[in-house]
């Protein structure tokens, strides 16, 4: 059996660390026919656009891609691809899960928490009025005083239909992967209506599972000071856009960093796995960064597939190596700076010869 998946290798630091994936993913003898796609900043020229329609349907044809990150130029008008693939795709699941496993660098033992995040809705919407536009303007006169006039404006929607997928999603995730409990993570008590609402559902859709799952709710400054105090306490969280953005690298911050830390993007019959970090230019081409973060993605998409021994073989090879510290990327070292750390494509081989 052979699967045909979408490889998008990203820029910056995507390229080496999509290369590395592959190699090991392949050394696993699960068969992959990569159908590999450029989307970015540097494809515009060519295709007129960041993101060209292939790309889009090469993964809606496979059902799977997996993916480097992409850079996003600051203030140049052009939308992050990696939000608009996410749209495009209607992938409104992000999931990642944050494990520690022995010998990473962190402060904490034993973690092993699930954060899912809704992709398509809040603040991320993209709904927003500049400075002195004629939409603004009309907003702050129905603010009635509660906006300043000089104010840029961003809309943060979230709808019935939005909350109760992404919440049913998690629930769903939490059954198929014997866990025990969903918190919800919102800031209800100040947004009543729209993180009002997601508690609403989620409540609905708690009702429906009990027996089966747990479900509790904790408001997002707490869960921030409570996942650095008792992570232990929590198992899969569910939230909007913006509260999954910025407790995901929390989270990535506690089993290691952004390299360890793996990601999935999940819709409708279809699955993008790519990595938390972004494309981190100042490394780019140095065969130096972390490849595990990027390689676990892959493992998650081995167990998307159904390859679940070649999935297990392969998260059990990168914790033999992390365990041995031996060779393992900078970041993984006690001092950043030990010359005896290995790069990108060392560390990838190190992988597969525990394979
Ligand atoms: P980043 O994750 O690229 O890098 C921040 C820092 O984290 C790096 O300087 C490095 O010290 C560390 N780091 C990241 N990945 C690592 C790895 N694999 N191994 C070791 N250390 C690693 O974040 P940023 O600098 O905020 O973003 C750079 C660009 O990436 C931006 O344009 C941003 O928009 C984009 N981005 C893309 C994605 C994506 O493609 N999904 C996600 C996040 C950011």
């Amino acid at each position: 059996m052979s699967y045909n998946v979408t490889l998008i290798p990203g820029d910056g630091i995507g390229p080496e660390l999509t290369a590395s994936a592959r190699r090991v993913i392949e050394a696993t003898g699960v068969k992959i026919n990569w159908e590999v796609h450029d989307a970015g900043v540097d494809v515009i020229e060519k295709y007129g656009t960041p993101l060209p329609e292939h790309v889009l349907e090469s993964i809606r044809r496979n059902k799977v891609a997996l993916k480097g990150p992409i850079t996003t130029p600051i203030g140049t008008g052009f939308r992050s691809v990696n939000v608009a693939l996410r749209h495009a795709l209607n992938l409104f699941a992000c999931v990642r899960p944050c494990k520690t496993y022995p010998g990473v660098r962190s402060r904490y033992d034993n973690i092993d928490v699930v954060m899912v995040r809704e992709n398509s809705e809040d603040l991320y919407a993209g709904v927003e009025y500049d400075l002195d536009t004629p939409e603004t303007k009309q907003i702050i006169a129905l603010a009635n005083g509660k906006i300043r006039p000089d104010s840029a404006i961003s809309i943060k929607p979230l709808s019935i239909t939005g909350c109760r997928r992404i919440v049913k999603f998690a629930f769903d995730y939490a059954v198929a992967n014997n866990r025990q409990k969903v918190t919800a993570v919102s800031k209800a008590n100040i947004m009543k209506y729209t993180d009002g609402l997601f508690y609403r559902v989620a409540r609905e859709v708690a009702e429906e599972y009990k027996g089966k799952v747990a479900y509790d709710e904790v408001l997002v400054d707490a869960m921030c000071m409570q996942l650095v105090q008792y992570p232990e306490n929590y198992d899969v969280m569910v939230m909007p856009n913006l509260y999954g953005d910025i407790l995901s690298d929390l989270s990535a911050g506690l089993v290691g960093g952004l390299g360890v830390a793996p990601g999935a993007n999940i819709g409708d019959g279809v699955a993008l796995f790519e990595p938390t970090h972004g494309s981190a230019p100042k490394y780019k081409g140095k065969n130096k960064v972390n490849p595990t973060a990027l390689i676990l993605s892959g493992m998650l998409m081995l167990r998307h597939l159904g390859e679940k021994e070649a999935a297990d073989r392969l998260e059990k090879a990168i914790a033999a190596v992390i365990a041995e510290g031996k060779n393992v990327t900078y970041d993984m070292k006690v001092d950043r700076s030990d010359p005896t750390a290995v790069g990108t494509k060392e560390m990838a081989e190190a992988i597969i010869a525990k394979l």
